[in-house]
């Protein structure tokens, strides 16, 4: 025997591997190298990471009841009883009694006449923007849409047009356009307007009311993202869109179960036919296995609670608390973003925001570094999120360290 057969370099293998550490190396030396941290103990609002205890600013668990017990037992209980896997999707194995019962609930919540289930937040989004656009129809969305919108828009083939965030008139510009295009070519074809209600990174808000009154005027349908308002906004908490009084204005409205509701998965609310039409034709309801009992009963609990007066009560000291970080940051003079559970505050360079997030790790702050591809590039910012779980001394130590920390991108920082 020559050399040690299976060397590293004679395996075929090898080219494979240094690709990818080619690529890997690129992200690198564009500072926007990512890495799962593990987390050893979650006790809202701490969590233990590679063994010291932190403090988490970054969960979208706003309401903190991932870890209430009642959701817990629900899961429990359903596992027990319905297995721990759902063994296939609904059109193949069947709905469970959970299934239904949370989309019962969802439609009384959010005052539609249907609800569909998804195993996630993004299958729920791609799923349904792919039943219903075909390339010959057109996807008009924002500029900061969450990124299962972009693959949405992707995999339907529609024609796409994104308007700057938030502004008003370049929509009606391209409304117009799409409405003369359709005109000309297929007055059958669809126009979709996709927006979130709470925006993700800014938590800014989309100005709905004016945007139904230009999808009706233009023909077009509206998508409302509801992802970071629903637990947050109206007046049982079903989000922005009945907090504006928009119900029945709003042919499609999304969420998340994975965020102030605690559990995991997606849903989309709106009229029974289109509930029907996903069904039928969502291929990310269609092909993919349905969500399992243990997220399902959990997702109906933390709905549950989220209208019940526990929901009122866990709600307002949410807003307590972002009122006091706000006046906090106010008065410290660093940025004042809008009154939102989510408060971006702006680094700029990626590297920077990478070594102020280490920076508040080793004072005890889990705030993580947000950079490009889900910000724009030159953006990076940290991303301060508020629970109900955290108490007035847990903001006050967070304003302590950003006092000393953090002084803001236009001022050109610290760091
Ligand atoms: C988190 C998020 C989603 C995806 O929801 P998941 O349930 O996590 O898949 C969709 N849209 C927005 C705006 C989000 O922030």
């Amino acid at each position: 025997m020559g050399a040690p057969v299976g060397a590293l370099a004679d395996l075929p293998m090898s080219a494979f591997e240094d690709a990818l550490a080619q690529q890997l190396a690129d992200l690198r030396r564009q500072g926007l190298h990512r890495q799962c941290r593990t987390v050893s103990q979650v006790n809202p609002p701490q969590v233990v990471a590679e063994g010291r205890p932190l403090l988490n600013f970054s969960s979208n668990d706003y309401l903190g009841l991932a870890n209430d017990p009642r959701l817990k037992e629900a899961a429990i209980t359903a596992i027990k009883e319905f297995g721990a896997g759902s063994g296939a999707s609904r059109l193949i194995c069947g709905t469970l009694a959970p299934h239904a019962e949370l989309e019962q609930e969802l439609a009384a919540f959010k005052g539609t006449e249907a609800a569909l289930a998804f195993s996630s937040g993004f299958a729920a989004a791609t799923g349904t923007i792919s039943a219903l656009l075909t390339k010959r129809d057109f996807l008009v969305i924002d500029k900061l849409v969450h990124a299962c919108v972009v693959d949405a828009a992707r995999q339907c083939g529609a024609t796409l047009r994104v308007f700057a965030h938030n502004d008003l008139e370049d929509l009606a510009a391209k409304l117009k356009w799409c409405a003369e295009k359709r005109a000309q070519t297929e007055p059958q074809a669809r126009v979709l307007v996709v927006t979130e209600s709470v925006f993700s990174m800014d938590g800014d808000q989309a100005t709905l009311a004016a945007m139904v009154k230009l999808k009706d005027q233009f023909g077009a349908w509206l998508m409302v993202d509801e992802a970071h308002a629903v637990g947050l906004y109206g007046p049982e908490r079903q989000g922005l869109v009945a907090e504006l009084g928009l119900n029945g204005q709003v042919e499609i409205q999304m969420g998340t179960l994975s965020k102030a509701v605690g559990a995991s998965g997606g849903f989309i609310c709106g009229s029974r036919l289109l509930v029907e039409c996903l069904v039928n034709c969502a291929r990310s309801f269609i092909f993919s296995t349905a969500p399992t009992p243990g997220a399902v009963a959990a997702a109906l609990a933390g709905v549950r609670c989220i209208r019940s007066p526990e929901g009122a009560e866990r709600c307002a000291r949410l807003w307590q608390r972002v009122d006091r970080v706000r006046a906090g940051l106010r008065q410290r003079g660093l940025a004042g973003p809008p009154r939102s559970a989510i408060l971006p505050l702006p680094v700029g360079e990626e590297e920077r925001a990478v070594a102020l997030s280490l920076r508040l790790r080793e004072r005890g702050l889990w705030l993580p570094a947000i950079r490009y591809p889900t910000v724009a590039r030159g953006e990076a910012r940290l991303r301060l999120t508020l629970s109900a779980a955290h108490t007035e001394a847990d903001v006050d130590h967070l304003l302590a360290v950003l006092t000393q920390e953090f002084s803001p991108a236009s001022a050109g920082g610290k760091l």
